[in-house]
């Protein structure tokens, strides 16, 4: 997740914090040997990484604005995500946040989180297309990478240690560094060409416009600058319209 300065709004604190949380990450993390974070960090199972996401999924809830049930973005919300409760062995928890931030996230738990910033721009279906490619980062492993690397090079692994290989008891001051690494993911264009796929197949599968997805690629500027943690490129709408086109 980017926030850009015409965005400065509610996300001003999280930025802060995150920003904080991660620097504090990195001092700490250069006082490990690499071998050994390595090491550590290849040890982690999908259980510790979920667990971790639980906590990060909740530090994130508790330091954005969530729209509450009644809130028009939490309504909508709710109404076209009717019908998705578990995605391809994912259990889905849905949320808005009242933030102007273009952008949304999925963790490995299933905490889905989609900004209102973006909802304001986007029609219903490729509202359901960012969500399906974030389930894709998600589902193919690229947030765990992000997590893991999170875990390895912060004191939060210290946590995990502590608690004999369960990241059940990470300190609330690391929170804010792990839902960075969740929130604030940078992905390669591999990795989105692979999740603008499985998006597109999410599409399909429940029977949505899968030129939703193509629609919702063409929004973003190549280069990023919308979903700026997600980089844009001509070629990403032009394989997913291809693929449409197929059928
Ligand atoms: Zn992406």
């Amino acid at each position: 997740m980017k926030y850009s300065p015409r965005f400065a709004t509610a996300t001003i604190a999280l930025t802060a914090v995150l920003a904080a949380g991660s620097t504090a990450a990195i001092d700490l993390g250069n006082a490990l040997g690499s071998a050994t974070k390595a090491a550590k960090g290849m040890s982690l199972s999908d259980d510790d990484v979920r667990a971790a996401a639980d906590q990060a999924c909740e530090w994130s809830d508790a330091h954005n604005k969530v729209a509450p049930a009644s809130d028009k973005y939490a309504k909508r919300l709710a109404k076209l995500t009717a019908g998705l409760s578990n995605e391809d062995g994912i259990k889905l928890s849905f949320k808005a946040y009242l933030v102007r931030d273009v952008n949304a996230f999925a963790m490995a738990n299933g905490c889905v989180r989609v900004m209102a910033g973006l909802m304001d721009i986007a029609s219903d279906d490729e509202i359901r297309a960012v969500i399906g490619h974030e389930i894709g980062h998600a589902k193919l492993g690229h947030t765990k990478a992000k997590m893991r690397t999170a875990l390895m090079s912060s004191a939060a692994r210290e946590g995990v240690a502590a608690t004999g290989g369960k990241a059940g008891a990470i300190a609330s001051s690391e929170l804010g560094g792990l839902a960075e690494a969740f929130i604030n993911a940078q992905f390669s264009q591999k990795e989105e060409g692979e999740a603008d796929k499985y998006g597109y197949e999410f599409m399909v599968k429940h029977k949505y416009d899968p030129g939703a997805m193509v629609s919702m690629l063409k929004k973003l500027p190549a280069g990023g600058g919308l979903l700026s943690s997600h980089p844009s490129s001509p070629e990403r709408a032009k394989k997913i319209e291809a693929l449409v086109a197929k059928g």
